[in-house]
């Protein structure tokens, strides 16, 4: 008999912060990896709300709990230091583009791998 594993179960929980001028995309780019979902009439998000999805990193299930601030926190206490080599969103708006590695949350582009990467280097620092 195989050990089988319920949907909730997981062998690492990361909680992991969205954080962002208002309108740069955060809200839909956690619904686009954790529903598949795009909104182009996205209401802003006032306070914190999160979302979840697991992901398999090595033979392990990874599980991210993903934190979407509002605009009561996209900008307090939260310096540009922490942006520096960020990755941006709405890459599809090629003509205005300010760094060379974007995602798109419109196109799905670069989201899946972007918190794969994000997850998986953070499960290769605590494992
Ligand atoms: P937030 O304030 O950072 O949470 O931003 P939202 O996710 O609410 O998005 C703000 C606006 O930008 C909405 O009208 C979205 O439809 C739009 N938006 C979000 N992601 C993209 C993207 O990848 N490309 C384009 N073109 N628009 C986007
Ligand atoms: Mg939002």
């Amino acid at each position: 008999m195989g050990t089988y594993k319920s949907q909730d179960d997981y062998d690492y929980l990361f909680k992991v912060v969205l954080t962002g001028d208002s309108g740069v995309g955060k809200s839909n780019l956690l619904s686009r990896f954790t529903k598949n979902d795009f909104s182009h009439d996205s209401r802003s998000t006032i306070g914190v709300e999160f979302a979840t999805r697991s992901i398999q990193v090595d033979d392990k299930i990874v599980k991210a709990q993903l934190w979407d601030t509002g605009i009561l926190l996209a900008k307090k206490a939260i310096t540009s230091a922490y942006y520096r080599g960020a990755v941006g969103n709405k890459a599809d708006l090629r003509h205005l583009r300010a760094i060379s590695t974007e995602t798109s949350a419109l196109e799905a582009l670069n989201v899946e791998n972007t918190f794969t990467e994000v997850l998986t280097q953070i499960y290769r620092v605590v494992s």
